[in-house]
């Protein structure tokens, strides 16, 4: 292992992904280590918004359908845009809502309990609003959380094993949600198998892709997958509260929603305002109200990048630079009682690094204190996210040197071990 900050600096010489980096606004200050949380601001990204703000000002109710971005079909415009990093068509795709939400109009959809089958599966490491969601649609089905949510367990506290989620799929189980790319250990699921074996058993199943889109590719429709969901404010740097995604598997397109609004209707009908709903026969259909356009305005300028970069560039790129964190850590760090919870393994690591240590907190404030933004989860966990579009090797380098003299000289304990309200 060459530890040397000039090997970092030829890590991104020879860096084919190093000119994005211009796209975005990055304070020389800092090093951002924190884009699976909220990604960093585009260049495109404000220019898209300044757009929207500029057919508005001009265009007031023509906005709708006239200017460059014709707001009437933006939400389409964007699935089409996800289209490349889902792995699914135009149709099975729509900009809508939050994850939370987006959960929360799939799930009044697709969790239909009948006889045996009236139980969701979903795992004790997701995020905790997907849960809650989960519950309150079990609850609204008349039945009772605490027996009709069923979590897979993990057995040291960070990763899911795949023997041990097929096992949980039971015939009582009507429906799965899991997420692509846990939250704090970043460990990828194997979506293609996981479905495999739910449709086997006659199971419906869908992912959180929140981790996971725009940091991994993805190949819904041939796996098979029947939903999922997820926001754009982390890897795909849409900005604070942008709009989310929905996927819908062809097979499953022309149903009726199971939480229904006039966004939800054949577009060509939705102005007959009748008081029958014809719903779209694509996506577009698990809409609801109105689409918040100027929170989708973002995403016109930063799924381009993404675009041109192409998936397939970026995951290369951040596996590098997770490999190359991994590496300096072991080598570096080995004193100090971090632990790596992230699986070693190309096809079962995302985008993101997560290390505990009893100090996690302090260990944070500390590094914020050197001008490094990492993520603190509680109660004891490190969140570093290299982002393959903006972040550099030198930049990985210089934190984990960073981290070493913090914890050389014990700085850390110059700071109360405890979270702040938003970490
Ligand atoms: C970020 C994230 C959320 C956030 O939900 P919102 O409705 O967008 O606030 C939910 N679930 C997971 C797994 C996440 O990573």
């Amino acid at each position: 292992m060459n530890t040397s900050r000039e090997f970092a600096r030829i890590l991104d010489q020879n860096d084919s992904l190093k000119d994005f980096r211009e796209e975005f606004y990055i304070s020389n200050e800092k090093i951002y280590l924190d884009g699976n949380s909220l990604g960093l601001l585009s260049k495109r990204s404000e220019k898209a918004v300044l757009d929207i703000l500029n057919s508005w000002k001009t265009l007031a109710i023509d906005g709708w359908t006239e200017g460059e971005y014709p707001w009437f079909y933006l939400s389409e415009e964007i699935g089409k845009q996800f289209a490349s990093l889902v792995g699914g068509e135009s149709k099975e795709l729509i900009a809508t809502g939050s994850t939370t939400t987006n959960l929360h109009q799939l799930l009044a959809s697709f969790y239909q309990p009948e006889g045996k089958k009236t139980k969701i599966l979903a795992d004790e490491l997701n995020f905790p609003s997907d849960i809650y969601a989960i519950k309150s649609q079990i609850q609204l089905k008349g039945y009772d959380p605490n027996e009709h949510l069923v979590q897979v367990k993990s057995k040291e506290g960070h990763l899911l094993e795949i023997t041990d989620i097929i096992d949980a799929m039971t015939d009582d189980i009507a429906l799965i949600v899991l997420p692509g790319v846990l939250y704090r250990s970043g460990q990828i699921l194997d979506m293609q198998a996981i479905t495999h074996a739910a449709h086997e058993r006659g199971i419906l199943i869908g992912f959180d892709l929140c981790h996971s889109i725009g940091s991994i590719p993805h190949e819904l429709s041939k796996w098979g997958v029947d939903f999922a969901f997820w926001c754009t404010y982390k890897h795909l740097n849409g900005g604070p509260g942008s709009v989310g995604g929905i996927y819908v598997n062809e097979r499953h397109l022309g149903m009726e929603p199971g939480l229904s609004g006039w966004f939800s209707s054949a577009k060509e009908k939705q102005f007959d305002l009748e008081h029958e709903l014809t719903p779209a026969s694509t996506a577009g259909a698990f809409q609801i109200g109105t689409p918040h356009v100027l929170s989708i305005a973002p995403l016109i300028g930063s799924l381009t990048i993404f675009q041109e970069a192409g998936m397939e560039s970026i995951r290369k790129k951040s596996l590098q630079l997770t490999d190359y964190l991994i590496n300096l850590i072991e080598a570096e760090l080995k004193d100090y009682s971090f632990e790596i919870t992230s699986p070693r393994e190309h096809d079962a690591r995302g985008g993101h690094i997560y290390l505990t240590h009893p100090q996690a907190a302090s260990i944070c404030k500390a590094l914020k204190a050197d001008r490094i933004v990492p993520d603190f989860r509680s109660p004891n966990g490190i969140r570093l996210a290299p982002v393959a579009l903006y972040n550099t090797f030198e930049e990985v380098w210089q934190t984990v040197l960073t981290l070493k003299k913090i914890m050389k000289e014990a700085r850390y304990r110059k700071y109360e071990n405890r979270r702040g309200v938003i970490a």
